[in-house]
This record gives structure tokens, C-alpha cells and sequence, in this order.
């Protein structure tokens, strides 16, 4: 076709950074995990960024806005949020080849409507002084009485202890789950309470000898100048499970079905899970990326080798209510 003036006009008219040049990310992860990426985005696509950050009500928000939301796609933590939002039925099913080349299978819903971009273990965190090399090395372990008293923990109802229970259903069944639960409780040094990071703090004053929390806390904690005592009086253990490995959860990505910018989402949510962006994003919040061939850095590193867990976590989502079900049956935070 011959291509006259006012075709070029108009594809130039088409092409101006106008209202569809954009993305629009609802967001539970904080700003300053994700700027650097939106702005590396921008730079490389010229497609502007807006982030909605939330600290809860997603789900709600998807669901009031319906087809009519902004929204073109999510960020967040955890697989049971990453469920939560596609059992709700926002969410778009992708076959993408990048990004089924960036993430490893366990790491991705097999119909595509959710990606991983970085993972977290869940460990043990163990008093330098008062727990020996090799007396916990899985998470079977934990239930042993050989920890009566000694065991700090947040709430057994907290999605990541949910999804740990979970994955504890996937190994040793639903029974098995209720012993392991009951056998926890009966360890706790005291009633579940508190985050992650205050368990490190109770075993620094003496309270508890073990806590389980998740890796990235490590760094966060030695960045801050008052808890960084209490990292120093752990150790991080990687525990596996008897049949399997490390107990891993992710942050990942989804599409929503309704998104108005669909294409700048897709390139979005594949330049997220680029090995070269999974590693700046693992950085930010001292996580682990999960492209082949990436790294995380040395100070993650250096905390210790681990074979994750190969359940895929879709599995994990599936076990979700059992799981909730058996921590309010054994009164686990009672
Ligand atoms: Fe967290």
C-alpha cells in the first residue's frame, strides 16, 4: 500500500504515548521492592507504570471494580493470595513461551493463570547457644518432644504457616498433618503471636531455642540496627521434609481478564519474570530468583545451599482449607 501523509499522520497519532501506552498494577508488595523494575520497564518500553498499592482488600476491590477495573494485572505474595485472586475468577489463563522458559513448572500454574517471579524458604531459625549441629534437620522434627518448650512461631493461621501445613498434608497426609500440628503445639514455648522477625527476637531474649519464619527476614533484620542482634544470635537451618525438600513459597504475577491494557501487561509481567529482573527484585527483599541460572546474592547466598521442595504449589493452594480446618481443630494458636 501506498503510504500517504495521512496514513503516517494517523499511525503517528497511533503510535503518541497516549492512553493505551500505559499499565496498570494493583500491588500488595511495597513500593520500593518493585520501582526500580517499573522504572527499568519504562526506560526500555517507554510504557508508563501506575502501581496501586494495597495493604489488604484485593480481592474485594477486583470485585466491586468487576469488568470495569483499571487493573491489568497483580503482584503478590504467596501462592494462597495468587489462588485467592484466580478462584475469584479475575484472572486471565496465558501461554507464554518466555515466560514458561523464566519459570520452572513447579513455579506456575500449569493453565498459566499465575507465574512465580521469586522465592522464600520457610526455615528454622536456631539459637547459636543452645541448639546443636544436626538437631533439627526436618520439618518432621519439629514435632518431636525433644523441642517441648522450646518452639516460637506467629499464628498457625498466617497464610505462610497455612501453606507450610499445607505442604506437610502433600508429605504425610491429612493425619499426618493433625500429629505434626498437635505435636508443634505442644512444643511452643509460648501462644503464637507476633510476626515472623519477633520469634528471632524471643529466641535472642532467651524465650525460645527455634522459630520458624522466612529466609528473607535474615536480611531484613541485619539492615536494621536494633534487630540485628537478634540475627546474630541465630543460625538459619534449611530443613527439608523426610520424603521431599525445603519449604518454598513465592511472589509472583497474574493477568486480569479484564485488563485494558493487556499486551503492555504481558510485557510487563514478562520483563518481571526476566532472569536479568528476577535477580534485581530478589535483591530488593533478599529473596531467591528462579530462572535456570540465576543467582541470588551473597548475602542470601551465603545462608546456605537447599533443594526446594518440588511440589507444585498449586498443589499447596488446593490444601489450603484442610489445612486451616486442622489448625483450628488442634487449637493451634489456643
Ligand atoms: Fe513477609
Amino acid at each position: 500500500m501506498r503510504r500517504t501523509f495521512s496514513t503516517l499522520l494517523a499511525a503517528s497519532t497511533l503510535a503518541a504515548p497516549a492512553i493505551a501506552d500505559e499499565v496498570n498494577i494493583y500491588s500488595y508488595r511495597q513500593p520500593e521492592l518493585i520501582k526500580p523494575l517499573t522504572d527499568a520497564f519504562t526506560t526500555e518500553t517507554g510504557v508508563k507504570v501506575n502501581v496501586a498499592y494495597l495493604a489488604k482488600g484485593m480481592i474485594e476491590r477486583l470485585k466491586a471494580e468487576g469488568d470495569r477495573s483499571p487493573a491489568d494485572m497483580v503482584l503478590t505474595v504467596d501462592i494462597s493470595r495468587l489462588a485467592g485472586i484466580v478462584d475469584n475468577g479475575f484472572t486471565e489463563a496465558l501461554t507464554s513461551d518466555v515466560m514458561n522458559t523464566n519459570v520452572p513448572a513447579e513455579y506456575r500454574d500449569p493453565e498459566g493463570h499465575w507465574f512465580g517471579v521469586t522465592t522464600r524458604a520457610r526455615i528454622v531459625y536456631a539459637s547459636k547457644e543452645r541448639v546443636v549441629e544436626g538437631e533439627v534437620t526436618t520439618y518432621e522434627d519439629l514435632a518431636d518432644p525433644n523441642w517441648e518448650g522450646r518452639i516460637c512461631t506467629r499464628s498457625g493461621t498466617h497464610a505462610y504457616n497455612v501453606a507450610l501445613t499445607s505442604a506437610v498434608i502433600h508429605h504425610n497426609g491429612l493425619e499426618g498433618a493433625r500429629e505434626w500440628l498437635t505435636g508443634v503445639k505442644n512444643n511452643l514455648a509460648r501462644k503464637p503471636q507476633g510476626n515472623d522477625r519477633a520469634q528471632v527476637k524471643a529466641i535472642w531474649a532467651g524465650e525460645c531455642d527455634i522459630a520458624i519464619g522466612n529466609t528473607y527476614y535474615m536480611g531484613k533484620m541485619l539492615a536494621d540496627p536494633e534487630q540485628k542482634e537478634w540475627a546474630d544470635s541465630v543460625d538459619v537451618l534449611f530443613p527439608k521434609f523426610e520424603n521431599g525438600g525445603t519449604h518454598v513459597n513465592i511472589s509472583g504475577v497474574a493477568l486480569i481478564k479484564s485488563a485494558p491494557n493487556r499486551d503492555n501487561a504481558i510485557k510487563m509481567m514478562e520483563f518481571l519474570t526476566s532472569p536479568k529482573a528476577q535477580e534485581i527484585y530478589a535483591a530488593a527483599n533478599f529473596e531467591y530468583p528462579i530462572a535456570p541460572n540465576t543467582a541470588p546474592v551473597p548475602l542470601v547466598k551465603g545462608w546456605g545451599e537447599f533443594t526446594a521442595d518440588d511440589v507444585n504449589l498449586m498443589t499447596l493452594a488446593g490444601n489450603r482449607s484442610d489445612a486451616l480446618k486442622l489448625t483450628e481443630e488442634v487449637d493451634f494458636d489456643g
